[in-house]
């Protein structure tokens, strides 16, 4: 049957390297691959065409879809709108009305782009971590929440790191699953030597792996993985953590490969409905000039293709001829260095279709 991909190209350069990535994913429909696209507005272009950034035309292209893929949303043309209007806003309504409880950021580095790092080559080359961030939980949701004042008359913070059973299960789920499609390592994060609600996550983590034998678990306190990760991040495969822990981690991990122009994600539901979209936002400084890196997007169809369509055989399509242009040298202005060819962002989208 055929499956339906909402086209959200969003602000800035989004319209740019969506196309790109929506012509790579053309490749596989002549290919047979069953898909058909439906476009909708999203951010600031849907605040100009509609007065909101996520209106009632785009939720219902987006309720319907089975994948939906993004560009970035945001500029400094709407800085000036009153908060609900703003382009971000558009972006926490689409993951709260589809449920897009699970982020999964992948950090890649090619051999071939080693030296973009701020690590040594030898510390990075040919890492491929992913990361499973729960979304929508957490101390970022938590109640009570607020600034009060206590009976000393004095100010205070308070926030409430909070996580229910039933949430750590579906995003053990979804970790052990990502990790059963891959290397089967999977790490996951906590604090259960100070938080409770961890030392909670801890137990499910564990019993969860009853389910899923064939990967190995394994826990790691958060400080530990944070200095893990940049002393020998190689060792790890698929980690898992709460909202808090994986904002973190997340940024982190992806700064170890030094290019954000090459970073995709994804953001999933229960029923396998994702958001695809690359981690970059809208880099207005660059819009309109055909200057953007298209990778970051052509690997969240990739992402698309392997967590929404089930297909893995055509990810990993996508994937290679990403590399095989890397190999060839090709590189935008974000990843350029001596002795590479220079390209816009369309021939970029031009070599990988000749890859594939
Ligand atoms: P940004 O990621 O847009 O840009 C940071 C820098 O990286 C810029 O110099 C930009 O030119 C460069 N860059 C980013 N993506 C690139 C690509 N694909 N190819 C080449 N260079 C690239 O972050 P910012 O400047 O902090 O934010 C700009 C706008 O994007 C803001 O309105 C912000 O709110 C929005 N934003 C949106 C998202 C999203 O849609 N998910 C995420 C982050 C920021």
């Amino acid at each position: 049957m055929s499956k339906t991909i909402a086209v959200l190209a969003g602000d800035g350069i989004g319209p740019e390297i969506v196309r790109e990535a929506v012509r790579v994913l053309e490749v596989l429909q002549r290919d047979g691959l069953d898909i058909r696209f439906e476009y909708a507005p999203l951010g600031g272009a849907a605040y100009d065409e509609y007065g909101a950034p996520y209106p009632e035309f785009t939720q219902n292209i987006c309720r319907a879809a089975d994948a939906v893929l993004l560009g970035a949303v945001g500029g400094p043309k709407y800085d000036h709108l009153e908060r609900p209007l703003r382009p971000e806003r558009g972006l926490l309504a689409i993951r709260k009305d589809l449920n897009l409880f699970a982020n999964l950021r992948p950090a890649v580095l090619y051999p071939e782009l080693a030296d973009a790092s701020t690590l040594k080559p030898e510390v990075v080359s040919g890492l491929d971590i992913l990361i499973v961030r729960e979304l929508t939980g957490d101390i970022y949701f938590g109640e009570p929440r607020g600034i009060t004042t206590n009976e000393k008359g004095e100010r205070e913070g308070i926030n409430t790191m909070r996580y229910s059973e039933s949430e750590i299960r579906r995003i053990g789920h979804i970790a052990f699953q990502a990790a059963a499609k891959r290397n089967k390592k999977l790490c996951s994060v906590d604090k259960a030597n100070v938080l409770e609600t961890t030392e909670l996550w801890k137990e499910i983590m564990t019993d969860l792996n009853r389910e899923y034998p064939e990967v190995s678990l394994s826990h790691m306190y958060v400080d530990n993985a944070a200095m893990q990760l940049v002393k020998n991040p190689k060792q790890f495969d698929v980690m898992v953590t709460g909202n808090i822990f994986g904002d973190i981690l997340s940024d982190q991990a992806s700064m170890l490969t030094g290019s954000i122009g090459m970073l995709p994600s994804a953001s999933l539901n229960e029923t396998g409905k994702g958001l695809y979209e690359p981690s970059h936002g809208s880099a207005p400084d660059i819009a309109g000039q055909n200057k953007a890196n298209p990778l970051a997007t052509i690997l969240s169809a990739a992402m698309l293709v392997r967590y929404s369509l089930n297909d893995e055989a055509r990810a990993r399509r996508i994937e290679s001829a990403v590399q095989k242009v890397l190999q060839q040298g090709l590189r935008t202005g974000d990843i350029f260095e001596e002795g590479c060819r220079l390209v816009s962002c369309s021939e970029m989208g031009d070599a990988v279709v000749a890859a594939l």
